[in-house]
């Protein structure tokens, strides 16, 4: 039996952290979705639509990836997809609190559901979207943090970026 998962995130803008994750996924998981939260109050540097570009163009010819977005329940995204299993990331000690609050609501809300977590290469344990962003923004070389492309997309934006 096919063995989905779902891997949720702001991907504002997806990072080497992130890939990696879905790399690793991929070893364990024959589908694996990567959903980009569509939460307005989090104002994000890219759009929903560019996150998404961003997403489909990286992981274009990595079988088993698709890339999708969710607004409301992350549960009731997993039910429409008929996946009961979430990933997340833990990075430093500093993830923990937030991701342990998270399972413990989704259990309550969807007990059928699972959250795995997985753990990056240590290259990307303290890196994240919104210091890419800040580094971006000091005129950084990227190519350490993020693919190509994102670097490419970053430097378009960088007026638009506090
Ligand atoms: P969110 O706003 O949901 O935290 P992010 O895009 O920041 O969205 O992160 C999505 C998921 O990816 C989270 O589980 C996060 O811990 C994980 N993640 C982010 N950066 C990394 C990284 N460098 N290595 C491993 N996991 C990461």
């Amino acid at each position: 039996m096919k063995k989905g998962v779902v891997y949720p995130g702001s991907f504002d803008p997806l990072t080497l952290g992130h890939l990696d994750l879905i790399k690793q996924a991929l070893t364990i998981f024959d589908r694996v979705i990567v959903a980009v939260a569509d939460n307005s109050e989090k104002k994000p540097a890219f759009s929903r639509k560019e996150r998404i570009q961003i997403l489909e163009e990286v992981t274009d010819g990595m079988p088993g990836v698709e890339v999708d977005y969710f607004s409301g329940l992350l549960v009731n995204y997993l039910r429409k997809k008929n996946i009961n299993v979430i990933l997340r990331g833990l990075r430093a000690v500093s993830d923990f609190d937030y991701e342990f609050q998270m399972v413990l609501t989704n259990r309550r809300l969807a007990p059928e559901v699972e959250t795995v977590f997985l753990m990056p290469q240590e290259d990307y344990f303290f890196l994240s979207s919104s210091m890419v962003k800040e580094l971006a923004v000091l005129g950084a070389d990227l190519s350490a943090f993020v693919p190509a492309k994102v670097e490419k997309e970053l430097k378009k934006k960088l007026g638009k970026i506090k």
